[in-house]
């Protein structure tokens, strides 16, 4: 597995996580849909907030497990805690520092209907 490093756009959220990017996933429920979402998740043990907890706002709705975090000062989401699988996060690959993303298969994942 490899270690990446992301960050939001003002640089004061950053953070690193290790994978392998099996696939990438969108989804289409009703928060992600807005933020056309395109993630890699994965488990909070290779997931590290390196800087920027305090610069972080939390925004929750429907059933309040999911935990959609974005940047205060420049509004990014760079990850939210997963609502059915809460020890993962699923990390805005757009956030990645030098990552190619050109070959990793994308699924969609239907979450519209589990709201
Ligand atoms: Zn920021």
């Amino acid at each position: 597995m490899q270690r990446y490093r992301g960050s939001c756009h003002c640089g004061a959220v950053a953070f690193e996580i290790e994978t392998d990017f099996p696939e990438l996933t969108t989804c289409d429920c009703s928060i992600c849909r807005r933020k056309n979402a395109l993630m890699v998740k994965v488990h909070e043990s290779r997931f590290r907030l390196l800087s920027g907890e305090d610069s972080l706002t939390e925004y929750r709705f429907h059933t309040m497990t999911a935990r959609h975090f974005f940047c205060k000062t420049c509004g990014i989401y760079p990850f939210h805690r997963k609502r059915v699988t809460p020890d993962y996060f699923g990390v805005n690959v757009f956030c990645l520092h030098n990552v190619d993303l050109s070959s990793i298969p994308v699924r969609q994942t239907a979450g519209v209907t589990m709201e």
